[in-house]
C-alpha cells in the first residue's frame, strides 16, 4: 500500500554484506556441482545454463528489483520436469531444486524476518490490516509470524526467490487473494506518492456531524486491481468504528488543547510528530504505515478531517 524507501534496503546489504556474500557463494558452488552431477537436457539445461551465467555476473539477494524484468525475460519460468526429489516423483523438480541450492528455507526462518525487522515492516504491505512480525523462540531463532509473498512468484521464478527486493511480507489472506499474480504495487521503490489514498466522503461526514447516526462512508482511491484483489474497501468498511472515534477527536482535541499537551510534556522529548501519534491512536508519518496495523487508513482520515 505505501513504498518503502530504497535506502534503507541498501543499508542492510551493507551491515549484512559478508553474510551475503557468502550465501551468494554458496549458492554459486552448488549450482555449478548440480549442473555436473545432473545432466540435464533441452530447456531444463538451456535454464539452468542461464541461470549460472547470470549468477556469475550478480548476487541474486541483493540484485536491484529494476533488473528483475529483464532478468525474468532472459532466464524465463522455470520448466517443469518430472523427476524424483527427495524420495517423490515430482513435476515440479528443477523448482524444488534450486530453490534447495538457494537454502530458500533456512534464509526465510533466519535472514528474511532480520531484515523486515530492521525495516520496522510490522503490517501486511498490501492491505496493512493484519500483523506480519517475527517473534523471538524460547529455545532460539526467530519465529516468523506471517507469509512471505514474491512479487515475481517462487513457482515461476525461483531464482528471484531470495532477492530481498521481491520478498513481500505479507498476511495470508493477502497472499491467499494474490496466489501468483503480478500486482501493480512496487514495495522498495523511493517514490512514496503513490497513488493509495482513502478517502472520507464528505457529505456522510457532514451528515454524521450533525446527527451522530448516519455511517461514515470511506472509500479507497487508487488502483482498482489492488482493490480487488485484496478486498480493501471490504476490509476497512469493518472498522468504521475507528472513523467515528477519529472524527470526534477532531471536534474535541482543538489548537490550544495541543498546545498545551506540548506545554505539559516539554520536559521529555516531544515533537510534533509524537503528539500526532498520541492524538491519532497510531503511527502519523507517512513512512512509518508499515510500522503498525491500520496506520495508512487512520493517517488518510486524520489527514483528511485535519485532526493531524
Ligand atoms: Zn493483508
Amino acid at each position: 500500500m505505501v513504498s518503502i524507501n530504497t535506502h534503507k534496503v541498501a543499508a542492510i546489504f551493507l551491515k549484512y554484506q559478508q553474510e551475503i556474500d557468502q550465501y551468494h557463494k554458496n549458492a554459486y558452488k552448488k549450482l555449478l556441482q548440480f549442473k555436473k552431477t545432473n545432466r540435464l537436457k533441452n530447456s531444463a539445461n538451456k535454464f539452468l545454463v542461464k541461470i549460472i551465467f547470470q549468477f556469475s555476473n550478480r548476487n541474486f539477494f541483493t540484485v536491484d528489483n529494476r533488473e528483475y524484468d529483464n532478468l525474468v525475460k532472459e532466464i524465463g519460468a522455470v520448466p517443469k520436469l518430472k523427476k524424483k526429489f527427495y524420495g517423490k516423483q515430482k513435476q515440479t523438480y528443477l523448482k524444488d531444486e534450486i530453490l534447495n541450492i538457494l537454502n530458500y528455507k533456512a534464509r526465510r526462518g533466519d535472514f528474511f524476518p532480520k531484515c523486515f525487522q530492521i525495516l520496522e515492516i510490522k503490517s501486511c504491505v498490501y492491505c496493512n490490516s493484519q500483523l506480519t512480525i517475527s517473534v523471538e523462540k524460547e529455545d532460539s531463532g526467530i519465529s516468523a509470524k506471517f507469509q512471505l509473498d514474491h512479487y515475481y512468484p517462487k513457482d515461476q521464478y525461483p531464482y528471484l526467490s531470495v532477492a530481498l527486493l521481491n520478498l513481500y511480507p505479507v498476511c495470508a489472506a493477502c497472499n491467499l487473494s494474490k496466489s501468483n499474480n503480478i500486482v501493480n504495487f512496487i514495495l522498495y521503490d523511493d517514490n512514496f506518492s503513490n497513488n493509495f489514498k482513502f478517502e472520507i466522503d464528505k457529505k456522510t461526514l457532514s451528515d454524521f456531524i450533525l446527527d451522530r447516526k448516519t455511517d461514515v462512508i470511506v472509500n479507497f482511491k487508487g488502483d482498482e486491481l489492488f482493490e480487488k484483489q485484496f478486498n480493501i474497501n471490504a476490509i476497512y468498511k469493518t472498522q468504521s468504528d475507528i472513523t467515528e472515534e477519529l472524527i470526534t477527536k477532531s471536534l474535541i482535541y482543538s489548537a490550544s488543547y495541543r498546545r498545551k499537551l506540548i506545554e505539559n510534556f516539554s520536559i521529555n522529548k516531544i515533537n510534533d510528530s509524537l503528539i500526532n501519534r498520541f492524538i491519532l491512536g497510531n503511527y502519523s508519518e507517512p513512512n512509518e504505515v508499515h510500522k503498525r496495523p491500520m496506520a495508512k487508513f487512520m493517517q488518510d482520515i486524520g489527514r483528511d478531517i485535519g485532526l493531524v
